[in-house]
């Protein structure tokens, strides 16, 4: 194996179980390793810190294994894969009625950097972000399989976004498991009692937001004689919360045909009224200069990541000061707006910046009722906050 030699005083960020080794701290590499090898990471005086994946790029090793536990044999991804389903467990998540879809495996706050699994009721939706993650697939299939036993009905791979695209590997998105008589790409799940079609294949990330599930019964909580403004909406999410709870209308907006087309079917199959409910297929922005003052008393501001990396910093928070000002200023009074970012580079403090100035802008007067972030299933690894990002504000405007 690969021995990665740090520099002299750079294993400290390791010995505080921060998972990753900047290529920068690296003073020797022993061998030849190939992009996505498990390596050993030592200290500069040849002490043991790590086994992880080799990448080229800024991070070089992404680590698996701080303890020097055997991490190419076969036990690992099942021991890895329980653990991370004990953490679901204890959350109240793996066995619960109402809800039978949860994150499985969240990267970093599993111990398993760039890895991504989603469970839908027995369908766990794969999507690895490095070239070691993506050679041990078949091996984390295998490990699924030990675990769920019975319960799996397909593993599907959906890299091909994901999966650094530079590495030559060949990306093609397919099951890599599927049980007796399963053949659908899409089912029904259910989230605090309220049903979803999910389709792993046609969806964006792994088919579903699964990260917004405490926020959406929030919305519900607050639907009650509201008519809603659901902008970007993908597949309904928020909207069907807020109908279920009362809500007198809703109107969701997204950019993309294919969600606005899955918002329709949501809402047959939770049975609404036609009349209490439009899809719209627009931007969201445009859609907003438009909508006409005190319309809607409840609006749900849930953008895509305006800021995919540091160097798009400003211009998304100026991106999101626009957009929040836009809907604060159109809210009706005593109107309530949740607004989200889950751009990872955004921490909550500038979050709250951007809608402070949007609120100064529009001269309104606004409170915070609560503040928003990713539930419990999408864990932060203490050793590593970076993996905090989905953060939300409720607003009350007057
Ligand atoms: N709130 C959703 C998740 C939103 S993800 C839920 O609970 O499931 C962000 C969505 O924004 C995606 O569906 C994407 O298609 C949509 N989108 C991206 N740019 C947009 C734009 N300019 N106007 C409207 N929708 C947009």
């Amino acid at each position: 194996m690969t021995r990665i030699i740090l520099k002299k005083g750079r294993e400290e960020s390791l010995r505080r179980f921060h998972p990753w080794v900047f290529s920068g701290a690296i003073a020797q590499v022993v061998g030849e390793p190939a992009e996505g090898d498990v390596v050993g990471v030592f200290a500069y005086d040849g002490s043991f810190l790590a086994y992880g994946h080799y990448q080229i790029g800024s991070i070089a090793v992404r680590v698996l294994s701080f303890s020097g536990e055997d991490v190419l044999g076969p036990d690992f991804w099942t021991a890895m894969i329980s653990r991370a389903l004990k953490v679901r467990e204890a959350a109240g998540l793996a066995s619960n009625p109402l809800t039978n879809c949860f994150r499985l495996v969240h990267g970093e706050g599993d111990g398993l950097p760039g890895l991504i699994i989603d469970w839908y009721d027995g369908v766990c939706v794969m999507q690895a972000h490095s070239v070691g993650m993506f050679r041990a697939k078949g091996a984390i299939c295998d490990a699924l399989r030990n675990v769920f036993g019975d319960r799996l009905k397909a593993v599907y791979d959906k890299s091909s976004g994901t999966a650094p695209f530079k590495a030559g590997l060949d990306l093609v998105d397919g099951y890599l498991f599927k049980a007796d008589g399963f053949s659908d790409d899409e089912q029904v799940v259910l989230e605090n009692g309220n049903r979803f079609l999910v389709n792993w294949t046609e969806g964006q990330k792994t088919g579903f937001f699964l990260d917004q599930r405490e926020n959406r019964a929030l919305v519900g909580s607050c639907s009650k004689g509201r008519t809603v403004l659901n902008l970007f909406c993908y597949t309904g999410g928020f909207s069907v919360y807020a109908l279920n709870n009362g809500a007198l209308r809703v109107d969701s907006v997204d950019s993309s045909r294919k969600a606005v087309e899955m918002v329709g079917r949501n809402m047959e199959l939770n049975g609404f009224d036609k009349d209490r409910h439009s899809d719209i297929c627009a931007d969201a922005i445009d859609f907003l200069r438009d909508v006409p003052e005190d319309k809607y008393d409840l609006m749900i501001v849930d953008p895509p990541a305006f800021a995919k990396h540091r160097g798009a910093l400003n211009n998304a928070l100026r991106a999101y000061q626009r957009l929040n000002a836009a809907a604060i200023s159109k809210v009706a009074p005593g109107g309530l707006v949740f607004t989200f970012s889950c751009s990872q580079v955004v921490d909550k403090e500038a979050f709250a910046l951007a809608v402070f100035s949007a609120a100064a802008q529009t001269g309104r007067s606004v409170r915070i009722l609560d503040r928003l972030n990713q539930p419990a299933d999408h864990a932060v690894n203490i050793y590593h906050p970076e993996g905090e990002y989905l953060k939300g504000l409720l607003l009350y405007v007057e």
